[in-house]
């Protein structure tokens, strides 16, 4: 039978919940366990692919297409189980359904309301989509006691009645600060965010406290006094340095002893964990460090472009090399001359991304790389910038442009119009629906024979994930081709182009997808692994 771990969190956001569930889902994996890890949001946007990255941070794509919170690539890379749309629910979606209803007359006669019909579509979410999990980790977005998380408390305050204690468990994670004028750590605003919890009648069984600081045993004793719960519930966690310490860390203070001693499972047996040791090992003991330039928009919050970040570091576990991130700002390569700064880096990325603000920077910056035989790598909008520079300085077709920033001469990139997805002919035109109508999720590309990236893959058929309304227009290829930007990589049907590399280059290439949302730390992305190689190669050249 699944049994449920709800992870709650208090005292101030950004406290790293879906890092938490993440780690103890890989925990209870090197146990032998089944889990699944899910995140229910409660804001109100049907899903956060219509959020502006500065708003929410990446938007994380699944297989199945679903644009998700970024929590979800942190349970993917620390469990290795790829998410699905049934694994991300937020208020917008619940009430979008619980509308319908309405509407089609299911509650014919009935007066609808948050409890029991919002809470039961919650419920519902939790349970759904599982076959033999022995867990589900679920973790409730924002923090207790904003006015809109209360429904989602309430139903998992109810799920939890429902199942019982042996079946589900509440962790909720709060903030120990350390006030630096008293010389103290503060236990304070644990104690009322488990108040606020205990107010909507959920008890939590275990508290996590995020700390700068060990916090010492009488401080523990202190919190568990005030939370009606053991001390040995009261788990500390410290700021690490890389979060794939986290789960080596949570199992040394007992997390996930603890978790198994309330469903009353076995807890005797010692825990393999060499594959997150290794991973912890080859972080802080490189061998070199190389320096990657990533060329965005949104390259003031972190979060944008967090599996990028992670797949980047794991490009550097596969090479044994530290990879130091430079952000950089693309419009400031709009100044004459500006990209001339770029001389010092390894190697140049440049992401995915929407609209034309910052676009000419990126453009300049692809041919930056390409004349200075810097490895350049091009994401989505990457390499849809890069093909546009091939096509005006290789090509000569000057007027070559992308129709997201509006009509142009040469639409060398153009909006996806009609795809193909299994045996569902996609539709789009100019004018609809902005949200879930991308290109979206996992689709096939084949990838020609003796070219780069197939040498890459090892393989001649892949499957990557997408997320863009715009494509490279295949027009273009014979062209494009002629000039030397090679299309290696394209839908079975052979109409999207998927994957260009630029021949005589020591690694050019742009990708259609995002590779970096299936990286994992011990299973580095073949194209990243290849591009921090490059990376190490151009270092040695400097
Ligand atoms: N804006 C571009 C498109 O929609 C690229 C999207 C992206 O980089 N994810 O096609």
């Amino acid at each position: 039978m699944t049994k449920f771990i709800f992870f709650t969190g208090g005292v101030v956001s950004s406290l790293g919940k879906g890092l938490s569930a993440a780690a103890l889902g890989a925990l209870l994996q090197a146990r032998g366990y089944r889990v699944r890890v899910r995140k229910l949001d409660p804001y109100l946007n049907v899903d956060p692919g219509t959020m502006s990255p500065f708003e929410h941070g990446e938007v994380f794509v699944t297989d199945d297409g679903a644009e998700t919170d970024l929590d979800l690539g942190h349970y993917e890379r620390f469990t290795g189980e790829s998410a699905r749309q049934s694994d991300n629910v937020t208020t917008g979606r619940i009430y979008s359904e619980v509308l319908a209803k309405e509407r089609r007359g299911d509650f014919l006669g009935g007066t609808v309301q948050v409890i029991p019909h919002v809470t039961d579509a919650i419920k519902n979410f939790a349970i759904a989509d599982l076959k033999d999990e022995d867990f589900v980790l679920c973790e409730i977005g924002g923090t207790v006691g904003d006015i809109e998380s209360l429904p989602f408390l309430e139903a998992i305050r109810q799920l939890g009645n429902q199942l019982g204690p042996q079946r589900s468990m509440f962790i909720h994670l709060t903030l120990v600060p350390y006030l630096a004028a008293a010389g103290e750590l503060k236990t304070k605003p644990t104690q009322h965010s488990v108040k606020e919890l205990q107010r909507v009648g959920i008890q939590p069984d275990m508290v996590v406290c995020r700390c700068e600081r060990p916090i010492p045993a009488d401080q523990r004793k202190k919190i568990s006094l005030f939370c009606n719960i053991e001390s040995s519930a009261v788990i500390q966690a410290l700021d690490v340095d890389t979060i794939y310490q986290v789960p080596l860390e949570y199992h040394e203070h007992g997390f996930d002893n603890q978790v198994l001693r309330h469903f009353a499972l076995p807890t005797g047996d010692k825990l393999d964990l060499s594959r997150w040791q290794n991973i912890v090992k080859r972080i802080r003991e490189p061998e070199g460090e190389v320096n990657v330039a990533i060329i965005g928009k949104y390259v003031g919050l972190k979060d944008a472009y967090k599996s990028l970040a992670e797949a980047l570091v794991h490009g550097g576990i596969a090479n044994r090399s530290r990879v130091k991130l430079n952000w950089l700002e693309s419009e400031i390569f709009e100044e004459e001359g500006a990209v001339g700064s770029l001389v010092d880096v390894d190697a140049i990325l440049v992401p995915g991304g929407f609209g034309e603000r910052g676009a000419q920077g990126k453009i300049q910056a692809a041919r930056f790389a390409r004349e200075h035989q810097v490895p350049y790598f091009g994401i989505c909008f990457g390499m849809q910038m890069a093909v546009i520079e091939a096509a005006r300085s290789l090509a000569g077709i000057q007027g070559a442009g992308s129709t997201e920033f509006g009509p142009c001469e040469d639409p060398v990139v153009g909006l996806l119009t009609e795809w193909q997805q299994g045996n569902v002919t996609q539709r789009r035109r100019a004018g609809g629906n902005l949200g879930g109508t991308m290109r979206l999720g996992a689709y096939p590309a084949t990838l020609a024979q003796d070219s780069r990236v197939a040498e890459i893959y090892q393989c001649h058929e892949i499957s990557e994930r997408h997320r863009h309304r715009y494509e490279v227009n295949i027009n273009y290829r014979e062209l494009l081709e002629a000039a030397g930007l090679r299309f290696s990589g394209l839908s079975p049907d052979g109409e999207l182009p998927e994957m260009v590399e630029l021949e005589g280059h020591p690694w050019f290439i742009g990708v259609q997808f995002h590779p970096e949302l299936k990286s994992r730390p011990f299973e580095p992305h073949p194209l990243f692994t290849s591009f921090i190689a490059a990376a190490i190669d151009q270092s040695r050249l400097v």
